[in-house]
């Protein structure tokens, strides 16, 4: 179902996108060669809690029934897409870095995502990254009241062609607010459907994955890990907007 919120309880949204942003703020400031991912899961975490805020991650359900999320965010590295899992692993120089977050404040959720370069990247890596971002923007200029989903999908998509980028079709934008993950869907590439109108009150996470090989994908034998099925590089930006009558509003934001 697709609901419409109300201007409070945007703004009840955005509290919450307030903590996801700092946490990743906090995340940035501490990606360094030698720092565990379980520490920055750590720190997240920690910070989430200290606002009076959830984790939405921890404990959500996946694949396995058997093996809800166990982390605060997700921290995916290189060939890694979304949803790596932190843990003993040590980040490492010359390595992309994509962290997720997500918290609840009142029941309403945030959700986004940035993908960082430990040191200097290369020229082909620094472009992923940059045009990764670049295509998330692009997608929530085009999220304006009497525009459809599919204004935005193609807004991402053709960021990603002017490269020749893979774009991830498995894994998609979504509407959110009282749950993380709400209709509609908004995929990062034309479906050749209009898809649902926007109006006022719509708020959608817009969360292009673009990668420098494939769009295809695999999941890791521990069930949550999105890699890239050639092992190419992958990069992840994310965040949750609403569509208002004077255009886009970023709810991610510090
Ligand atoms: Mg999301």
């Amino acid at each position: 179902m697709v609901t419409r919120k109300s201007r409070s309880e945007i703004e009840r949204m955005r509290r919450a996108g307030r903590v996801v942003a700092e946490v990743l703020d906090r995340i940035e400031a501490e990606l360094r060669p030698g720092v565990s991912t379980a520490h920055l899961d750590a720190l997240a975490e920690a910070h989430i809690r200290a606002s009076g805020a959830t984790p939405s991650f921890k404990g959500y359900p996946g694949i396995n029934p058997h093996r809800p999320f166990p982390a605060s965010v997700c921290i995916s590295i290189d060939d890694e897409i979304v949803h790596g899992i932190p843990g003993r692993r040590t980040i490492r120089e010359g390595q992309i870095v994509s962290v997720d977050a997500g918290a609840i404040v009142d029941g309403w959720h945030g959700d986004a995502a940035r993908t960082f370069f430990v040191g200097e990247p290369s020229p082909k890596v620094a472009q992923l990254i940059d045009l990764t971002r670049a295509a998330m923007m692009a997608g929530i200029a085009a999220a304006v009241p009497g525009n459809h989903i599919e204004d935005i999908s193609a807004a991402v998509e053709a960021v990603a062609a002017q490269a020749g980028l893979g774009v991830i079709r498995q894994f998609v934008g979504h509407g959110i607010g009282t749950a993380m993950h709400e209709e509609p869907q908004v995929p990062n590439f034309r479906t050749g459907r209009p898809g649902r109108k926007l109006e006022p009150g719509l708020c959608l996470a817009i969360e292009p994955m673009f990668t420098l090989g494939t769009h295809d994908t695999r999941i890791e034998s521990d069930d949550w890990t999105v890699v890239t099925a050639d092992g190419s590089m992958a990069a992840h930006f994310e965040h949750s907007i609403a569509v208002t009558e004077n255009g886009p509003e970023i709810l991610t934001v510090a």
